[in-house]
């Protein structure tokens, strides 16, 4: 059996971070085993599945504006590269552990398969808040972070992306700092960059994109017309500010959203594109006033008799202690792990649908695709192209877990991790153990 503890160092988290990080990766274990018993799939590609390949563990020391020198623990979780090169974000937060990445690259890998990219699985970022630090030193921090990791990551190798707390300049730094070391510029080394310098038109709303395409395919499959449907998304970010948009334009009605500091929540619906979106200006929800509005707090809002709830901020907000509770008709899973798993069989005793996020906001990963496609070719595409392009993915890969969901009976998440582990494991199968 191998090891799960495979990094060259150790780095110290609080007892908070570690037992959610933990449920991440038990989370994610605890799914593969259910899909796996569905599959009847054969123990030692099980096996194999429940360990990352390999774990990057680095100190990043920073020079802080005073002076002074900050050292800060980063990783790159990589899992599985059966079907091609690993791909995943990076995230910047104070929350960051090497469980969680691991438990968010297992994701990765069945994300890809499910919406069958040439990619793997992987996850990383590094132990920070973010808004601690000056532009400068986040530069200063990522540029060294991309060189302590340029002998795991590469356009053929891994493929960062944005994900929590990093954006399209963290990926520029990123690219610009590997293509500096390499002689060459690399625009493939990273995906959600900036459009001038190789970035996708599309991408940053992609995640939101499809998360709303999704809802709307989930809606018509239980007869209810988006038209009248009350949607309440915890989240304005990159996936939930753009899901609200989207979905407000084709007619749903947004009645609550939330940032971190808590949310608002008006019956007859927000003006979501008066509301600035979290990469415009952060922390823009919470206090958003109108003569109909209220406040609410974040666990409120998930609680809120509605038609979806799209949880689209952060893991593990729904459980075992709020899952009884929750009075919508559909969950649309936003965020990345959002249901721990009682929670998921809660919702599946109390027959509430779970679209599971490796399906509703694989928009992100699927315009990283095009991002890359277009930096190998040299060539861009129109935004009308990724929109569209993103449509007949989105459409293939609902279709294709609505026939495991119908002709197995099981639940979305099975359904869909059916599809991507059936990939995975016979591309294993047929690739065999090496050496
Ligand atoms: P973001 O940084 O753009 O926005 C996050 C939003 O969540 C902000 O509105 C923030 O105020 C809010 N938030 C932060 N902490 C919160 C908390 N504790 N409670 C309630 N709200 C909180 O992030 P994003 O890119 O939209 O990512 C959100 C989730 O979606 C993450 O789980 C991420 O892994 C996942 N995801 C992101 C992408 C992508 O490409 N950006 C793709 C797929 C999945």
């Amino acid at each position: 059996m191998s090891s799960d503890q495979s990094s060259v160092s150790s780095g110290s988290a609080s007892d908070d971070a570690a037992s959610q990080a933990e449920s991440a990766r038990a989370t994610a274990r605890k799914q593969l085993e259910r899909a796996a018993t569905e599959l009847d799939l054969d123990r030692n590609a099980v096996e194999r599945l429940r360990h990352p390949a390999k774990i990057q563990e680095v100190n990043v020391p920073v020079e802080r504006d005073d002076g002074s020198v900050d050292v800060f623990t980063g990783y790159r979780a990589q899992h599985d590269s059966v079907r091609g090169p690993y791909k995943g974000g990076l995230r910047y937060s104070p929350h960051v552990t090497k469980e969680e990445c691991v438990g968010l690259s297992m994701w990765m890998t069945w994300k890809c398969a499910l919406m069958d990219l040439p990619f793997g699985g992987a996850k990383g970022g590094v132990r920070v808040n973010p808004k601690e630090l000056s532009t400068d030193e986040n530069e200063r921090l990522t540029r060294r972070f991309a060189h302590e990791l340029r002998n795991v990551i590469g356009p053929m190798q891994d493929i960062p992306a944005p994900d929590m707390g990093t954006d399209s300049q963290t990926m520029a730094w990123i690219m610009d700092a590997y293509s500096m070391e390499n002689g060459e510029t690399e625009p493939g080394v990273v995906t959600g960059k900036p459009e001038v310098i190789g970035g996708s038109p599309g991408r940053a709303a992609a995640p939101g994109r499809s998360v709303a395409i999704i809802t709307r395919e989930a809606l018509d499959h239980y007869d209810q017309s988006l038209d009248s449907a009350s949607i309440a998304i915890q989240g304005f970010g990159s996936v939930g500010g753009h899901a609200a948009r989207l979905l407000d334009e084709w007619g749903a009605s947004i009645v609550a959203i939330s940032d971190v500091n808590g949310a608002v929540f008006d019956p007859s619906g927000l003006p979501v594109h008066e509301i600035p979106l979290h990469e415009d200006e952060p922390e823009a929800v919470a206090g958003f006033d109108g003569p109909t509005v209220s406040e609410l707090s974040n666990e409120e809002l998930l609680e809120l008799d509605v038609d979806v709830v799209i949880p689209a901020a952060i893991g593990n907000v729904l459980t075992e202690r709020n899952a009884g509770e929750v009075q919508a008709d559909l969950i649309v899973e936003g965020a990345n792990g959002p249901t721990t798993s009682v929670a998921d069989g809660i919702f599946r005793e109390r027959e509430i649908p779970v679209i599971p996020d490796i399906l509703a906001n694989a928009g992100g990963v699927t315009v990283s695709y095009f991002e890359w496609l277009q930096d190998i070719n040299r060539r861009s595409w129109s935004h009308e192209r990724v929109n569209d392009e993103l449509e007949t993915e989105m459409l293939g890969a609902w279709d294709h877990v609505r026939s495991e969901v119908e002709e197995r009976d099981v639940s979305w998440r099975t359904g869909a991790y059916v599809v991507a582990l059936s990939r995975v494991a016979e591309a294993h199968r047929h690739r065999g153990l090496w050496p």
